[in-house]
């Protein structure tokens, strides 16, 4: 098993340092939370070429089968059964940020701090107007994720997909939180304030973060001033009525924000 994890990450290192890649500040982004929410969940991007502009992320797979989390250049399947597996290059997203990390500030958090807390010092050491990538590790006293639910055609909106979702919570538990700060005015693109992903440092739990409070903990950020945005080709975006009315309210009832 071993070996086949060590073949695969040598098989994304490869891919991700192609040249053509931007390897500073970029946020690549695939599709746009508005689609994601209306149901759109079959896209034409695969993981190998996701990789391309990113090893580090956040997002979700096709039919909406589990969240994805990438960072240290591997990419992980947190399914709603409670499996984490190795994501494979051919797998395809409707919906995926990522960067190469590289981390601008490192605070340690060394005294017990609540989700409120951690919150504000990732404000006080970002800006509301940029993008900004997130990367916490840390002991957790307490972590409660969720993972949406492999669905069918029709499909469903987002917000009834997720009505479904498993939730599960952890106390004293080991691992890392991986995600993104988005500013205010990209509502509808992304998710506004934090949206982050959870995986334990075993490699068999986690998923989309709804709660936690932190022992102790490195967290580090990084700004970023470009954003590449790589809207769907598909018949079924490009004629969709994507509108913002819901919009706002739709996502705090889906990511818990
Ligand atoms: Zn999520």
């Amino acid at each position: 098993m071993d070996g086949v994890i060590a073949t695969l990450t040598a098989a994304w290192k490869h891919l991700v340092r192609r040249e053509g890649a931007q390897p500073d500040t970029e946020l690549f982004q695939t599709s746009i939370m508005g689609a994601l929410l209306q149901g759109q969940y079959e896209g034409s991007m695969s993981y190998a070429t996701l990789a391309l502009h990113g090893d580090f992320g956040i997002g979700t797979f096709n039919d909406l089968d589990g969240e994805m989390i990438a960072f240290d250049g591997r990419f992980y399947q947190l399914r709603s059964d409670g499996s984490v597996r190795t994501v494979e290059p051919k797998q395809l997203t409707p919906f995926a940020l990522v960067t190469f990390f590289k981390p601008a500030e490192v605070i340690n958090i060394d005294s017990e701090s609540d989700q409120a807390a951690v919150a504000t010092r990732i404000e006080q050491s970002s800006s509301a107007n940029l993008f900004t990538a997130i990367k916490l590790e840390g002991h957790f006293r307490k972590m409660t994720t969720r993972t949406v639910e492999v669905q069918s055609k029709p499909f469903p909106p987002l917000i009834e997909a997720a009505a479904h979702e498993k939730t599960l919570s952890f106390s004293q538990i080991e691992g890392t939180i991986i995600g993104f700060r988005t500013p205010a005015y990209a509502q509808g693109i992304g998710v506004p304030g934090l949206h982050l992903h959870f995986l334990s440092r075993d490699e068999r739990s986690g998923g989309h973060v709804l709660s936690y409070s932190l022992d102790s903990g490195n967290l580090q950020l990084m700004p970023l001033h470009t954003f590449h945005l790589e809207l769907p080709i598909a018949a079924e975006f490009v004629g969709s009525t994507l509108s913002l009315d819901s919009f706002s309210k739709d996502v705090k009832e889906v990511e818990g924000g």
